[in-house]
């Protein structure tokens, strides 16, 4: 309730019903003294939940009976700070349209003001000290409000009445332009846009962190920024200036466009259209573009001047937390950036920018849940103590839940540097102090080499739980659906812990919060060299071509123009003869890069999940053709041998047939085998419930095709729509499984 502009509609409210008494925040809830006639207190109730604000959301409205006071008005109350109640603090908000009508009218005292915000929009979860989330609790509580502002503030009719963040050209903080250690204040935005129009690279200050900003038709400084950054082929997002901007740089649907102009102004990855003018740099080989609108004002002033395509990607040396203050912008962006929109309105906690994939069918993927949606709460299906879900070891998120209610964490990153591990426990604790709270049991991955399992294990926690990965996934899709019964939940990703000592990813499991059988799973083939063959694809290909042809998959890879060292493939030959450092896996995400590799699509992989969403974008969406594969139901548990779709890719690729013919022959082919797994599976155990989680699910055909199949075959689909089902989602299982009894480290 907290930061949405409740309060002061509380007090115009109980004004018209001509109630007297008052209203204040408790840290989580509103609470209201209200007298009147027995009408008007039930007038007033009834409108309370009916005419609330765009941004609150009223959960539940709780009336008792007092014996009246006398009070002379109505008042709002400053908050009142309480240790053990439920504390809920708003995410960020873009800012709204009468803030940037404002700053572009030359009369408004606020023309032109980087830091104009109002009770409807502006910072909060980036600004937040503590709660409750009053000025003196931000980062705001060092500038001291004008008197004018202090008269917004304090009118209950204004706008601006208790928006805590307000601020002013007067009083508020400013903006300079900072380049070879001499700062300029006046006319910092417009000298920057001088400067990203001339190709330099900018860093800019926002809301959750710096970004790194150029020209994004200028080939040559988005090469630069590449280069710089020391990230080869990596999309870069854009920010452009208007929605037309968007329209011209891509195919957006209406649900594009609606998130695109939402107030959590995510990044949306749409197709891109050709012929531009945006550097071929900013996404290379890519079909989509991640593109988003301007979130604040000091962004929108920026596009007053500058190109209407920016490439705005995080303000970090590669695989490096997100750069939030000016003192480590200095130090670590310098090689980085030619010059600094920096400002003085101190940012708090680091958050990045979210990423959503609408898909055609009306839903759409989130992908990187951070700004504008954190801290935002998720309704769990069981109660629970104070529980910790530490998460897994890439794309981390934690997540802090009590009672029934979970907060995931904004997006940390992987947790493999020393700089994001010392990120993560500051983000930890900044949590726990956030809402005033003790873990009494931290649950953690079973991987016992996870940073974030040992971290677990450091915590003083009266329990400590053990967590499957794949179990995480599923429990986290039912836990965000509000559903705590018995499903198939099918989790496809890259890797995760298996408490067989094999590396599972391609999992059929009967599971509800507390426990899981493992009902399926993908064929196991060899990892070469272990996590070797995790960052080259060509390594799984000949894991599945030695799976496929024998030894006879060394003249078959010749053929497909596999080219691997003479060295590198003895190698690869005899661990995959003797089985010596060469892991069993299941994993869905490595049959990916394999037939990314084996037919050309991708080769070498340059970031993570490259080469599974190349071979996804090459696939021609309007082809209905299948490979087969089989799925044997033999045995205890069922099994789909993909085995045989990897000898059709072959054969096809031989022929010369289209990438984008074999392409699509093998995500259908592997939906068909999935579903036809998941009803032999239904067939066993009659249910009729499916969660789908796990990376794979970030690809929209395998997501879209399933959900419709799976349907078809009668059963109903539970998918990701809050968390992503990639591993950001495993906090949330985490804290799901503790929170229903279950332990997995003794399964
Ligand atoms: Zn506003
Ligand atoms: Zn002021
Ligand atoms: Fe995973």
């Amino acid at each position: 309730m907290q930061g949405v502009g409740f309060r002061p509609f509380v007090y115009r409210l109980a004004n018209r019903h001509g109630l007297a008494g008052w209203v204040r925040n408790t840290s989580g809830s509103i609470e209201i003294d209200a007298e009147g006639s027995s009408e008007s207190i039930e007038l007033f109730l009834r409108d309370l939940a009916v005419e609330a604000p765009a941004l609150a959301k009223v959960e539940s409205v709780a009336a008792i009976e007092a014996d009246p006071v006398g009070y002379a008005g109505f008042e709002i109350l400053d908050s009142r700070a309480q240790s053990s109640v439920d504390s809920v603090i708003p995410a960020d908000v873009a800012a709204c349209p009468d803030c940037l009508r404002e700053i572009s009218d030359a009369s408004d005292r606020r023309f032109a003001y980087p830091f104009t915000n109002c009770t409807n929009c502006g910072p909060r979860f980036t600004i937040v000290r503590r709660v409750p989330y009053d000025r003196a609790n931000t980062t705001m509580s060092a500038f001291a409000m004008c008197e004018r502002c202090a008269a917004e503030y304090a009118e209950p009719a204004d706008r601006r009445f208790h928006a805590e963040p307000i601020a002013c050209p007067d009083c508020g903080p400013r903006v300079w332009l900072e380049s070879g250690g001499v700062a300029c204040e006046t006319e910092a935005l417009e000298a920057a846009a001088r400067l990203l129009h001339a190709g330099a690279i900018v860093a800019v200050k926002g809301l959750g962190g710096f970004h790194l900003a150029c020209d994004a038709t200028n080939d040559h400084a988005v090469r630069t920024l590449r280069q710089r950054k020391g990230r080869v082929a990596k999309p870069f997002a854009l920010m452009v200036r208007d929605l037309d901007e968007a329209e011209r740089l891509c195919e957006l649907n209406d649900l594009a466009r609606e998130l695109i102009g939402s107030r959590q102004r995510p990044i949306v990855l749409a197709r891109r259209r050709m012929g531009t003018g945006i550097s071929e740099a900013v996404a290379p080989g890519n079909t989509h573009l991640g593109v988003m609108l301007p979130y604040t004002p000091l962004h929108q002033l920026l596009f007053e001047h500058g190109p209407p395509a920016l490439v705005m990607t995080s303000g970090n040396l590669a695989e490096e937390p997100l750069v939030f203050t000016n003192a480590s912008a200095r130090t670590k962006l310098s090689g980085l950036a030619d010059a600094f929109v920096m400002h003085d309105r101190d940012i708090h906690v680091p958050c990045d920018d979210s990423v959503v994939r609408p898909m055609p069918a009306g839903a759409a993927i989130p992908i990187r849940r951070a700004r504008g949606y954190v801290p935002n709460v998720i309704e769990m299906p069981v109660e629970c103590v104070c529980i910790l879900g530490v998460g897994a070891e890439q794309k981390n998120t934690f997540c802090l839940a009590w009672d029934n209610t979970a907060v995931p964490s904004q997006h940390i990153g992987d947790l493999d540097t020393a700089e994001t591990l010392d990120y993560y426990r500051y983000a930890v604790s900044h949590f726990l102090a956030l809402f005033g709270r003790t873990p009494a049991v931290v649950a953690h991955d079973l991987h016992p080499d996870y940073l974030s399992t040992r971290f677990a294990l450091e915590l003083p926690a009266e329990r400590v739980v053990g967590v499957q990965h794949h179990h995480a996934h599923v429990a986290a899709c039912l836990a965000e659906n509000g559903r705590s019964e018995t499903c198939i939940g099918v989790a496809l990703d890259g890797t995760g812990y298996g408490p067989d000592g094999t590396v599972w990813g391609g999992e059929i499991l009967i599971a509800d919060l507390a426990g899981f059988e493992r009902a399926g799973r993908f064929a196991q083939v060899r990892m070469p060299g272990g996590e070797a063959a995790i960052r080259d694809p060509k390594r799984m290909a000949m894991a599945y071509l030695h799976a496929a042809f024998g030894d006879d998959c060394v003249r078959v890879g010749e053929q497909l123009g596999l080219k691997l060292s003479k060295l590198e493939l003895d190698v690869v030959l005899h661990q995959l003869r003797t089985g010596l450092n060469c892991p069993l896996t299941s994993s869905a995400g490595r049959l990916f890069d394999a037939v990314s590799a084996i037919c050309g699509v991708c080769r070498e992989r340059t970031y993570e999940g490259q080469p599974a969403a190349q071979l996804e974008m090459a696939a021609d969406e309007g082809c209905s053709g299948a490979y087969t594969g089989a799925v044997e139901t033999g045995g205890s548990t069922v099994v789909i041998d993909t085995i045989p779709i990897v000898r059709r890719v072959v054969e096809d690729c031989i022929a010369g047939a289209d990438n984008a013919l074999i392409a699509a022959r093998f995500h259908n082919g592997l939906v068909g085998l999935l579903a036809e797994a998941c009803r032999a599976v239904g067939e066993r155990s009659g249910i009729g419930l499916v969660a789908l989680s796990g990376g794979v699910f970030q690809n929209a055909i395998i997501a879209m095709r399933l959900r419709e199949s799976l349907e078809r075959a009668g059963f109903e689909v539970l998918v990701h729509g809050i968390m992503p089902p990639n591993d950001a989602c495993i906090s949330l299982g985490q804290v799901a499984v503790a929170a229903a009894g279950g332990n997995d480290k003794c399964a």
